[in-house]
């Protein structure tokens, strides 16, 4: 697949990580494992409800829901631990129900599929899950398109994971530094001089 960098993202970026192909091969593979691992339920005539963490897996969510063939709802938390711009999570992150699209009432005895861009500490996907939980659901399951594992400093393992990554911070595809390169098109590393001059703002 042909990829296009803007002439600003080629002087920022350092290395692609994962392809556009290689992302949307593998989500092609998530959704047909998550079909398989939910589809007893909608065959039962239940439903699935997609919790997903904003800000960084917007894109991915975005993407998976459309190769999803299930019956669900989107429902959107907020969860952030990033204090201005930085790489590393400090503490334990502050998670929330963002707007009027469902929070805790409307989960209860549903089927939750919790969808994050990466895992790295697992602080983030394990305050989150607690935070469903609390609603009792019939059954939680996690996904997330990338796993720093070596990086886990609580104990918490994804259910589906698109790629395993070394220790590297990483943008694109949803993820950002300092609130930008969302909208870069493929995971990629940044070039050392952003990061040691980063700038005011924060991420999630
Ligand atoms: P955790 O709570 O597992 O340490 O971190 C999870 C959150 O931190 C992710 O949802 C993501 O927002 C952010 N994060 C962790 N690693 C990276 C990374 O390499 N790049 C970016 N942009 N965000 C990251
Ligand atoms: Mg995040």
């Amino acid at each position: 697949m042909e990829v296009g960098y803007a002439a600003w993202m080629k002087l920022d970026l350092d290395r692609t990580l994962v392809t556009r192909a290689q992302i949307d091969a593998r989500i092609g593979e998530l959704a047909g494992d998550l079909d398989r691992a939910l589809h007893g339920v909608t065959d039962r005539g239940e439903s699935v409800a997609m919790v997903a963490v904003m800000t960084g897996a917007l894109v991915f969510a975005a993407d998976l829901i459309r190769r999803l063939p299930l019956k669900m709802s989107l429902h959107l938390v907020s969860a952030s631990s990033y204090p201005g711009p930085a790489t590393e999570s400090v503490g334990e992150p502050v998670v929330g129900w963002l707007g009027s699209s469902g929070g805790p009432s409307d989960l209860a005895g549903r089927h939750v599929l919790v969808v994050d861009d990466i895992l790295d500490s697992g602080r983030t996907l394990r305050a989150v899950t607690r935070m469903v939980k609390e609603a009792e659901p019939a059954s939680v399951q996690t996904v997330v398109l990338l796993d720093k594992a070596e990086r886990r400093a609580v104990e918490f393992e994804a259910d589906h994971v698109g790629f395993a990554i070394p220790d590297e911070f990483v943008v694109g595809y949803g993820l950002d530094y300092d609130g930008y390169y969302r909208n870069v098109p493929e995971i990629c590393t940044l070039r050392r001089e952003v990061i040691d001059g980063g700038s005011a703002g924060g991420g999630a």
